[in-house]
């Protein structure tokens, strides 16, 4: 007998387990089935550092890092052992001091625990309160997978295929099954096929690296964000590392690993930025993450209405975990505001 649902999920990445995740609380006696070719949260969010970046380019990721912050955080949903709030230390130029204090969020100047592998800057900026919050994005994906009675998961199973029916869309599965549902939700990260893309929503593929470093580490350890490099050194307690974030340049790799990997490119970015600011880190260099994400010019994901019935998601831009909740939220409000959307 072929399943049927009102909503199906293409993609179990941040941003599909939180629509999933969104929509089942709203709308409880709506059925879901959640899908990803691979394990949930295998995809880009299951490499992501991750942060939620102190910094904002523009009014509106202000406002949405502010809304996802707040629902991370907030007890109900049960993440809070997967979330830590991290001292920050900014580190730019002067010639960047305008620009910066533009872009930043929530700056209250504190004292915090300088790395000794620091080098010197020109301007140290500190900020606590509600400075940089980290979360183990993996684990996050599993568990807003799993906590709804109402959404079906199926992992390491692929949409091969999807097409409209009289009432909704027929989704046919690579174990040769096919599902129904009434509305059909597209989350497949840098997946995202050139058919799935429409005019308001072209995702550029581009590589997002990060490197492990091998320094001590202990609950002190502030995030140090190096504003000028578009780089960030982040504690990571439960491994006794740092991750090093940097800004690859390679666009348009397919997220398959023989296209995406660190590179002799990478490892000057990485090196060049450490002889600046932490020359005695060059050598604890080790591996680190890599993958593929899709980016929008917004710099912040899109969810696109693209034909009745049908919502895309694409664009996480470097910063998906960041953004996740708004936009499930804001997916929740087309999908019920107008069932056929
Ligand atoms: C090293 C690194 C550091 C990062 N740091 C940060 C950070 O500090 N802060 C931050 O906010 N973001 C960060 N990011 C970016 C963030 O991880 C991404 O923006 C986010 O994970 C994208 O989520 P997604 O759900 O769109 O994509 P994905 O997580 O890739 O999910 C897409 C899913 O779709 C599935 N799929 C594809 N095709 C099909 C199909 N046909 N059928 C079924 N399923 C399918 C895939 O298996 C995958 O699981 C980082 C990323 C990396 C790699």
């Amino acid at each position: 007998m072929m399943q049927a649902y009102d909503i199906a999920v293409i993609g179990a990445g941040v941003m599909g387990t939180n629509v999933a995740y969104q929509a089942a609380r709203e709308h409880p006696d709506k059925r879901i089935a959640l899908i990803d070719r691979d394990k949930i949260g295998a995809g880009c969010s299951g490499y992501a550092g991750a942060i939620i970046s102190p910094i904002s380019l523009t009014a509106a990721h202000q406002q949405q890092t502010a809304l996802s912050r707040d629902w991370y955080e907030d007890p109900a949903l049960g993440c809070q052992h997967l979330l830590r709030q991290l001292d920050t230390l900014i580190v730019y130029s002067d010639a960047s001091q305008e620009t910066l204090n533009q872009k930043t969020d929530l700056l209250t100047p504190v004292q915090c625990e300088v790395p000794g592998w620091l080098s010197p800057p020109s301007h140290l900026q500190l900020s606590q309160s509600r400075a940089t919050l980290w979360g183990n994005v993996f684990e996050i994906c599993q568990h807003l997978a799993y906590a709804n009675d109402s959404v079906d998961v199926y992992e390491c199973l692929a949409v091969r295929d999807f097409k409209r029916s009289n009432d909704g869309w027929q989704l046919s599965m690579s174990d040769g099954r096919t599902l129904h549902a009434g509305q059909v939700v597209v989350a497949k990260g840098a997946w995202l096929s050139a058919e799935e893309q429409s005019c308001d929503l072209i995702i550029n593929r581009k590589k997002v690296v990060a490197y492990e470093i091998d320094a001590p580490v202990d609950e002190t350890s502030p995030l140090v964000y190096l504003y000028d490099q578009g780089a960030f050194l982040l504690p990571l307690l439960h491994k006794q590392r740092w991750i090093m974030s940097i800004t690859s340049q390679q666009w348009g790799c397919m997220p398959e690993r023989n296209e995406c990997e660190i590179s002799q490119e990478d490892r000057q970015i990485a090196e060049t930025i450490l002889q600046q600011h932490a020359p005695s880190l060059i050598g604890a260099l080790r591996g680190g993450r890599c993958h593929s994400d899709g980016y929008v010019r917004e710099r912040r994901p899109q969810v696109v209405a693209s034909q009745p019935g049908q919502l895309v998601i694409g664009g996480g831009s470097g910063s998906g975990f960041r953004f996740a909740p708004a936009v499930g939220r804001q997916a929740c409000e087309l999908l019920f505001s107008n069932p056929t959307v």
